[in-house]
């Protein structure tokens, strides 16, 4: 397998065979991020491509779902998917779904005729770092979209019936804008239809814009218990059907809740911590 870069794949995709497409990522300038930052983006050879389809049809002839890796596949172009969907057919003759990971600024330059295409040839299950819907904290992460972006784009996929999963990202809007970043998220991701909700928490990582913001007192973050009542307003806000997965290490406390029939046991749940754990607790859980 030809895996030249960083090999990066979301938690809920440990189960899919992964083949990179892309490495490296196209944008590299949202601030609290530093994952990419010294790998050039690069799309993969399609003999190169074909050449790892080839093994992994000998390992697992029957794949029935493929996730391609690299930050941001779904920023080719509709021909460069197009070839690479049909060749995956090529190869893995039950694969069902081509899973990824798009920016709401990779949808843009694609029309909804074209999304149904690539839905036909089997892409669907787009994970999106939304991080946010609130447009003053997508500023400050220097997301490249805002709200509005995420609506429009969005409802181009619903459209085209290309299933997507957000993230959510606790802490990114520094101390006391939490409430703000929740209420804001929360009614801008209720306007569409994420299948879940993954939920991370800022870790300010030295090598980033946002480290260096707070070394200058630009960026104070956010403390461990406001973002716990974050989650908490965040989830009493969302006016979807929709899985919540909070689970992933960056979370002080592990939940997952389907909304919004789990809604007060999962607010209830992270009450529990607040009323039991103290902050210097929970702060030392992010600096290990
Ligand atoms: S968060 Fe994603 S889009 Fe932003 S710089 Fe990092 S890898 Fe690139």
């Amino acid at each position: 397998m030809h895996f030249t870069g960083r090999t990066w794949r979301p938690p809920y995709e440990a189960n899919t065979p992964i083949i990179q497409a892309t490495s490296g990522c196209t944008y590299k300038n949202c601030t609290f991020c530093s994952l990419f930052k010294d790998e050039p983006f690069r799309m993969s050879p399609i003999k190169e491509f074909e050449a790892d389809l080839a093994e992994i049809k000998s390992y697992q002839p029957y794949a029935r779902r493929i996730f391609w890796t690299g930050a941001s596949p779904f920023a080719m172009s509709y021909d460069h998917l197009k070839l690479r969907a049909l060749t995956v057919r090529d190869y893995l003759i039950k694969c069902q779904s081509i899973a990824m990971f798009a920016s709401i600024r990779d949808i843009k330059n694609k029309e909804v005729w074209q999304l149904r295409k690539l839905r036909a040839m089997g892409i669907n299950g787009l994970s999106i770092g939304t991080e946010s819907g609130d447009d003053s904290t997508l500023l400050l992460a220097n997301k490249g979209y805002t709200a509005a972006d995420i609506v429009e784009q969005c409802k181009k996929l619903d459209e085209a019936g290309i299933e997507y999963y957000f993230v959510y990202m606790t802490g990114l809007a520094g101390k006391d804008g939490g409430y703000r970043n929740a209420v804001q998220s929360a009614e801008v991701f209720s306007q569409v239809n994420p299948w879940f909700i993954s939920v991370d928490s800022l870790t300010l990582f030295p090598d980033t814009e946002l480290y260096a913001m707070a070394q200058r007192g630009e960026f104070v973050p956010a403390g461990e218990r406001e973002r716990i009542q974050e989650l908490q307003t965040f989830i009493s806000n969302l006016k979807i059907r929709t899985h919540l997965l909070a689970n992933s290490v960056s979370n002080y406390h592990p939940m997952m809740a389907y909304l919004p029939y789990e809604r007060e046991k999962a607010i209830g749940e992270l009450q529990y911590v607040l009323d039991t754990k103290d902050e210097s607790e929970m702060e030392a859980y992010r600096a290990s």
